[in-house]
């Protein structure tokens, strides 16, 4: 998957916090109305990028329609503010995976500094790092785990799971 490449307005916006001395709480300025149009922007490139396919369970939403989609930070943005805008940790999911996603840990080394860049850094299939059909299965409804690199937490609009990872 290519990352997003920032607008040089965009970018202007994203130098201007991480430039800016790290404060805890930072994560609240993903939702300030200045950053609007970097959240447009992510949207919209990953929407195109994915398919409209959800980076996390891979169904087909057919819309570009900006409030269908969630703009997700892979490492939770309360537990890695640093990453808040790096490309590779963004991505497009699905309403229902977003929230069953919620806070969790992703990371295999949490207390690691520099951003996590390869697929072994992360427990669950990466939308950047990994290819999903090498991991995930989907029959119908049902999920299928071709390796141990799964959460099952993450497969919110399926009921029915099955794993013989
Ligand atoms: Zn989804």
């Amino acid at each position: 998957m290519i990352p997003v490449a920032y607008s040089d307005a965009n970018q202007a916006i994203v130098d201007g916090y991480n430039n800016r001395p790290p404060e805890a709480g930072d994560f609240v300025y993903w939702a300030e109305e200045a950053v609007n149009p970097v959240r447009k922007q992510i949207k919209d490139h990953y929407i195109v990028e994915q398919q409209q396919r959800c980076c996390y369970c891979s169904h087909l939403y057919p819309t570009n329609n900006n409030s269908v989609w969630d703009g997700d930070h892979i490492i939770p943005k309360k537990l890695a503010a640093r990453f808040l805008f790096e490309p590779r940790n963004l991505a497009a999911s699905c309403k229902d995976c977003n929230i069953a996603k919620r806070e969790s840990e992703v990371r295999v080394n949490p207390s690691r500094k520099s951003f996590p860049d390869k697929s072994a850094h992360y427990t669950i299939v990466h939308p950047h790092f990994d290819v999903y059909s090498d991991h995930i299965r989907w029959y119908g409804d049902a999920v299928r785990s071709l390796t141990p690199k799964v959460s099952a937490n993450f497969y919110a609009p399926s009921e029915a799971q099955c794993s013989d990872a």
